[in-house]
């Protein structure tokens, strides 16, 4: 006798082929009944044979679309309704939106394959696409995933795309972005006056012979523009440098081939997975001596963020091309990356000679993902293309609450039930643009999902565009310590509970007692936290000027150990470093505590090693510093730390510090100094941890997006016999707040 079954399906399970896979398997299991896509999920009813309905069920869960991925999968067995035959029905957008939506995916091999077969009717179609691959969030203007709700709406399919598009054995049945050179999206390039230079597979050719000499192109991608240049070429990548107002921050870079980046690059087996993966991020790689790449694209680096293309357009680009380009986002320096090609005209004329452009609207900004394998596991730097906005899920329900971030390297989050949904990287808030974005995704996000918050959660500094953000919605507002949140950040992706040991270093945070904190060992409660330990404090003479001007933290820190007389220590490169007048200033800022403020930060300690060492006095961009350190350690074998000591809760760096300025005046290199000095750092985080006793560790905050540190803290805690806990699917820097923020407001609701 027959049964139906009615089924719900939730997770990703909109736009990856879901409802031509159950098409298929109910027709060949002989089932009838009705697929249906809804705001809720997908919605299920079968019947047939019970035993056949069971084997129906299995085959869901082990035979899903390479991309599906089922959270919860409910079922209810009622009598049999008599349906003749198995139909997908058109979607419904009614109720709750819970159902998730799926990152930008790197085009699939299958369409790789049309793309350059000559015989196909997409060869060189530079928006190829199927449910396998293309763009999702990037277009999607509402739940549910459908063609009206994308960006593709503009578009009318040909009889051929639409006859793909209707037949469940095809894979192109329902692929919302479905297009042709016959009805789709087409290239054209412009010049920075809009005037069109040239359409199709000419504006193509135009831009590789643009970029072949030398020139700066912009060119408008999957989820946003990327500035582009030969990456070979010193003078293209100086003039584009200085254009961008960008003077030494590594630029990315995208290689035609996997083959081409192992010429310039150490590629492991995981390095590998990374970059071939449909996510397709920014992968940082310890690059080769004898590389072809311009030095001004990576200055004084040893690492090359490198990706492979991802669409077909930079396929057909790469292959044309046959030498590596960098691609950097399409902005200015701290603004976000430009989405519209009329804006961009706007926005990048003075940095673009020619726009490649196309008119398939990209609906909200998605930037290229970083990655980079720390201690054996992939960890994410920055989170946007191919990651957002899938959720990190949760061991149990919370309210909706809306997590705003903190200033730098902003992301916000919203929960909703067991789910955190993340947004892509929007940026530093220094300009009215990065807050009109921050905004922006903040409305998109609540708009998307349909969700209303209950409660707002903020960091705790007063003075933060994110946080006076916070303040204005009429909602009550949690602010939570920044270190903290680092914290609780990492042992929600991690799905820790129960007392921890959370070692956060980073640059700044908003402290308790009016100091900056950033050296911080919080152990956490059930509730709350308590600080337990931290770096002893310096003064920072100038405020925030000290983040561009390590030597500025150098003064601060040596001004603790010799006071006034340090002024007389010409041979310290960070006192050599200011003019007389500039220090006759500084020493009555350092004697009275003008503009001082104290801190406990870890990232300044190294911008005042860094001074200390004559590596660099001025930084264009934060953790300059200590990524020189960084390098300079990791060329020298030696496990040997210096001296430090202990008093109650403090860390004091002064043996430490004594110790590198013996070393200095020793002459012993810089190498073996910075080695040292990082030894020295993960001994201090052993020595607190054992006094603490917690084996569970959690290490978080932009200090360790340091390789050799965290590598290092990772390998003593383990040897110690400890459970030490890093990043992987969220940044360890700012990126990774605003999920900490709701778990810490979770606790007070
Ligand atoms: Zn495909
Ligand atoms: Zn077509
Ligand atoms: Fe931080």
């Amino acid at each position: 006798m027959d049964v139906r079954v009615k089924v719900n399906i939730q997770g990703v399970v909109q736009g990856v082929g879901f409802r031509p896979f159950v098409y298929r398997l109910a027709n060949e299991l002989g089932l009838t009944g009705w697929v249906v896509n809804s705001a809720q999920g997908v919605w299920i009813e079968a019947e047939g044979s019970e035993g056949t309905l069971r084997h129906f069920l299995k085959r869901l869960e082990s035979d899903k679309p390479p991309h599906a991925f089922i959270q919860t999968l409910s079922t209810e067995f009622v009598p049999a309704n008599g349906y003749t035959t198995f139909e997908i029905r058109h979607s419904d957008s009614e109720g709750e939106k819970t159902a998730l939506i799926l990152p930008d995916l790197a085009t699939c091999p299958d369409c790789l394959r049309e793309l350059f077969d000559p015989d196909d009717r997409r060869y060189l179609y530079p928006f190829t696409n199927c449910t396998h691959c293309g763009p999702r969030f990037s277009i999607i203007e509402a739940l549910p995933y459908d063609r009206p709700n994308t960006t593709m709406k503009h578009f009318d399919m040909c009889p051929d795309c639409r006859a793909e598009y209707e037949n469940p054995a095809d894979r192109r049945f329902h692929a919302q972005p479905n297009a042709c050179p016959e009805c789709g999206p087409r290239l054209e390039l412009w010049d920075k006056s809009g005037n069109v230079l040239a359409e199709k597979q000419a504006a193509l050719l135009m831009a590789v012979n643009a970029i072949r000499d030398g020139q700066v192109v912009a060119i408008k991608g999957l989820g946003g523009f990327h500035l582009v240049v030969d990456a070979r070429n010193e003078n293209a990548v100086r003039v584009l440098r200085e254009r961008k107002h960008r003077p030494s921050k590594p630029l990315a870079l995208m290689y035609p081939t996997l083959a081409h980046i192992q010429f310039d690059c150490e590629v492991s087996e995981l390095e590998e997975k990374l970059l071939t993966a449909s996510e397709a991020p920014i992968v940082l790689l310890r690059n080769k001596e004898a590389g072809q790449i311009a030095p001004s694209v990576a200055p004084r680096n040893h690492y090359l963020g490198v990706m492979l293309p991802y669409t077909p357009l930079h396929h057909i680009l790469m292959r044309e091309l046959n030498f590596p380009i960098v691609a950097t986002s399409g902005n200015l320096s701290d603004e976000p990356i430009c989405i519209d090609e009329h804006e961009a005209l706007d926005r990048l004329s003075e940095v673009a000679e020619v726009f490649l452009v196309h008119n398939r609207p990209i609906h909200r900004h998605v930037d290229d993902s970083i990655e980079r394998v720390m201690s054996g596991q992939k960890q994410i730097l920055r989170r946007a293309r191919g990651y957002a906005p899938l959720p990190i899920l949760l061991e149990k329900s919370l309210p909706v609450i809306l997590g705003v971030g903190a200033h730098l390297k902003n992301t916000v989050a919203v929960s909703s039930r067991n789910q955190v949904f993340i947004s892509q990287h929007i940026g530093d808030l220094e300009t009215v643009q990065s807050f009109n974005a921050f905004q922006q995704v903040i409305r998109d996000f609540q708009s998307l999902y349909e969700l209303q918050p209950q409660a707002v959660a903020c960091d705790m500094h007063p003075d933060y565009l994110s946080t006076q953000f916070a303040r204005a919605i009429p909602l009550p507002v949690i602010s939570v310590q920044h270190h903290y949140a680092h914290v609780l950040g990492c042992m929600a992706e991690h799905g820790l509970t129960g007392t921890t040991l959370g070692i956060s270093w980073d640059g700044t945070g908003y402290g308790m007692d009016g100091t900056v904190w950033g050296g911080e060992f919080l152990r956490i409660t059930e509730k709350s936290f308590e600080r337990v330990a931290y770096l002893r404090l310096f003064g920072l003479p100038g405020g925030d000027k000290a983040i561009k001007e390590p030597r500025r933290s150098a003064l601060g820190l040596l001004h603790e150990m010799y006071g006034d007389a340090l002024f007389d220590r010409e041979e310290l490169a960070p006192v050599k470093a200011f003019t007389p007048q500039e220090r006759s200033i500084l020493r009555s800022m350092l004697a009275k505590g003008i503009n001082t403020p104290r801190t406990s930060s870890a990232g300044r300690l190294f911008d005042a090693v860094a001074a200390i060492l004559g590596v660099c006095q001025h930084v264009s961009f934060e953790g300059e510093a200590a990524v020189e350190l960084e390098f300079a350690a990791a060329k020298a074998q030696t496990s040997v730390s210096y001296e430090f000591s202990i008093t109650g809760s403090v860390l004091d760096w002064q043996p430490m510090v004594e110790g590198i300025l013996a070393d200095l005046q020793r002459q012993e290199s810089i190498e073996v100094i910075s080695a040292r000095f990082h030894n020295t750092l993960v001994e201090m985080m052993i020595n607190i941890t054992q006094q603490i006793g917690e084996t569970t560790v959690v290490l978080s905050g932009g200090c360790f997006q340091n390789k050799y540190l965290s590598e290092r803290a990772v390998q003593r805690l383990q040897e110690a016999n400890f459970h030490p806990y890093w990043h992987h699917r969220i940044p360890p820097n700012d990126g990774g707040i605003a999920l900490g923020q709701i778990i810490a407001a979770s606790k007070e609701l």
